[in-house]
């Protein structure tokens, strides 16, 4: 595929990255990210196969040499290993990687045929090793499953980052310990700060936890150094000496990182935001419906560099409890 103008933003920022999700349902409810009463969009409004593939290569014709697949839980959508199938054969071509974000729920069935489609390394998301934690977080008793679709990542070849979400009063004692398992499994780690996105049944502010103070709590147990690894992401990267391992601390609250900001998000209908604290929005649904979706497409993706904002204002504190946006994690994916 001939690649086209590059996406340049107003802050000359060049957007090669993107993040796609291809549903907003999940199969786990975990407490920071969405009620447990959510309600999910029709079907519907959701863009088949064939136009997720579609809006791909409108991207990919603009450099987007990255490609991750998110949700609400990407391996819930039946025709998932397709897509990634599909994407995988650009790899090596326009495309430098596709890549998943999951809960590992459905990894023990999908890990092999990620694989073998041409994924390299995922994301799985895992807060805690307790099960009585786990089921009081994500309000699902699987731990057992993720765990076991870690171990088909691992046979199936993958490498695996776990991301976990920094909660007060529910997981910052255990962190060390994820640390230290992640490290003995070769998973590198990223730690996240709990962000204002949607409204959950949960209080925010109570659970949430600077990730400048855990880091100053692993420092009483590990040497940390700084290190130069980049996944050209946000998270800012320390080798750990006592484990060899890695791990990652993304901070959008007390540390902005949004001057090196290279991606955008579309959401399962079609809407894409070219900032994840931003309510910006470009109906690329209606481009790819339209009479000359090529074109449409073409002039959604200008529109989008135009008014890509230059950071987010996430702001977690007494005076901003609620959301900052409506929309949940669940629709743009993380
Ligand atoms: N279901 C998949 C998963 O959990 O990995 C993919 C989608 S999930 C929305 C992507 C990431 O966002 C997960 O690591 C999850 O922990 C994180 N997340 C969800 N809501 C969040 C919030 N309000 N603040 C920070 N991270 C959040
Ligand atoms: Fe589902 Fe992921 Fe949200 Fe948990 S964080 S409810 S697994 S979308």
């Amino acid at each position: 595929m001939a690649e086209g103008r590059p996406l340049i933003d107003g802050f000359a920022r060049k957007i090669n990255y993107l993040r796609l999700s291809v549903t907003d349902r999940c199969d786990l409810r975990c407490t920071y990210c969405m009620p447990e009463q959510m309600r999910f969009l029709p079907k519907a409004e959701v863009l088949t196969l064939e136009e997720l593939y579609e809006l791909a290569q409108g991207f990919m014709a603009r450099g987007i040499r990255r490609i991750r697949l998110t949700g609400g839980e990407p391996l819930v959508r039946r025709d998932m290993v397709d897509l990634v199938q599909a994407l995988g054969r650009h790899v090596g071509g326009d495309l430098d990687e596709v890549t998943l974000t999951t809960n590992g729920t459905q990894l023990a069935r999908f890990a092999h045929a990620l694989a073998d489609a041409g994924v390299r390394r995922i994301n799985v998301s895992l807060d805690t090793l307790d099960r009585e934690v786990f089921q009081q977080l994500s309000r699902r008793d699987v731990l057992p499953q993720v765990l076991a679709g870690l171990t088909a990542a691992k046979d199936a070849g993958l490498a695996v980052k776990i991301n976990t979400v920094a909660l007060k009063g529910i997981n910052d004692a255990e962190i060390p310990a994820l640390l230290r398992w992640a490290h003995g499994q070769g998973f590198d780690i990223s730690l996240i700060e709990t962000m204002p996105l949607g409204e959950v049944d949960d209080v925010r502010l109570d659970r949430f936890l600077p990730l400048t103070e855990i880091r100053r709590g692993l420092e009483d147990e590990f040497t940390l150094a700084p290190s130069e690894h980049r996944t050209g992401g946000p998270a800012r990267y320390f080798d750990v000496h006592e484990t060899g391992g890695r791990i990652g601390f993304i901070s959008p609250l007390t540390d902005n990182f949004c001057a090196g900001c290279n991606r955008m998000r579309v959401t399962a209908t079609g809407q894409l935001f070219p900032c994840l604290g931003g309510g910006e929005q470009v109906d690329l649904r209606a481009a790819l419906r339209s009479e000359a979706p090529e074109r449409e497409i073409e002039s959604a993706l200008d529109r989008a560099m135009l008014i890509k904002p230059e950071r987010h204002h996430f702001r977690i504190d007494a005076a901003h409890d609620a959301p900052a946006l409506a929309r949940h994690m669940s629709m743009t994916g993380g």
